[in-house]
């Protein structure tokens, strides 16, 4: 062999190695992020970040999204397919432990029980003067503080700004980052919670009123009676805490059982700005029969008053 071709050998076998070596390269760069995403998708970045300007009203919903930025440090394929595909890709909306992601099927969780409307003969005083004003997100003090019920309707229109989390639940972007917390806590200490609803537009909350009524009437019920019973486990749309986009139902995740996570929040929500909205022994003044799984943002220093105190949020409020 001539010493030509021995460097063109040697020069070609050196080619070999390098590419090998990118190939080899590229190859486990691709492990390593798809191992990232698998563990980011199934443990603790919980929910993305939407900026959603939306208008409610009983006919119309307007949404838009503008931007769509992760609020944790998930990569940013794992928070787009989370965006884009919440119900593949996010099962149980935040909570799957890390070891089994693809485990914890929506139809596993808990089902939360309707609420309970304050009575058939809701009263349909007007909202107060404090309530006719659209809550806007930057300038209006005492927010977190709204009051909403029977009594105290929404108004037919206002703006809000929403987070979106896993599993195609949103909540009012004041709130998110309190919920957030209490969420990393709370898996910190081993148990599993997911929010199961969140805000809801009044148009969704009237579909579920139908539902319920057509149900009724499914069963043979006559269409007068039907409204009636639909109104003792739906609250009327315009009257319920979630249209607000306050209010969160909480249940447990694979992973832990129910009185866990209701056990967890009783004891803690509070130091996040949460009450549990219709204790069991007020339902008199609540009008909502007991729920467990429905916490109300309202502050800190509310939730710690409230906590203390036994109130409900009614009577916190003088109303
Ligand atoms: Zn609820």
């Amino acid at each position: 062999m001539d010493k030509g071709r021995q460097r063109r050998l040697g020069c070609a076998v050196i080619l070999l190695l390098v590419l090998l070596g990118i190939v080899l390269g590229v190859m486990s760069c691709r492990r390593g992020r798809q191992t990232t995403e698998t563990a980011e998708i199934g443990g603790e970045p919980v929910m993305t970040h939407a900026t959603v300007t939306l208008t409610t009203n009983a006919h119309t919903t307007a949404v838009t999204t503008v931007t769509e930025t992760a609020a944790t440090a998930a990569p940013t394929a794992a928070t787009t397919a989370a965006a884009t595909a919440p119900s593949e890709t996010a099962p149980a909306v935040t909570a799957a432990p890390a070891t089994s992601p693809a485990t914890a099927p929506p139809t596993q969780a808990p089902t939360a029980p309707p609420e309970t409307a304050a009575s058939t003969a809701a009263s349909t005083d007007p909202p107060t003067e404090a309530l006719t004003d659209p809550p806007a997100p930057a300038s209006d003090e005492g927010w977190e503080l709204t009051l909403v019920n029977s009594t105290h309707p929404l108004p037919e229109s206002f703006d809000i700004e929403l987070t979106q989390l896993k599993g195609d639940v949103s909540v009012d972007s004041r709130i998110y980052p309190d919920l957030q917390a209490m969420f990393d806590d709370m898996r910190a200490q081993g148990v599993y919670p997911f929010v199961r609803e969140g805000f809801r537009t009044r148009a969704y909350q009237q579909e579920i009123m139908d539902q319920r009524r057509n149900e009724y009437i499914a069963q043979g019920y006559s269409e007068e009676t039907a409204d009636s019973m639909a109104r003792d486990y739906v609250a009327e749309p315009g009257t319920s805490e979630h249209e607000l986009g306050l209010a969160v139902d909480i249940n447990a995740a694979t992973g832990s059982e129910s009185w866990q996570v209701y056990d967890w929040l009783a004891a803690n929500a509070y130091k996040y700005g949460f009450i549990l909205r219709y204790p069991e022994d007020k339902t008199d003044i609540t009008g909502i029969n007991y729920e467990p799984w429905h916490y109300r943002y309202v502050g800190k220093k509310a939730a710690a008053e409230i906590y203390e105190s036994g109130l409900t949020l009614e009577e916190y409020l003088g109303e």
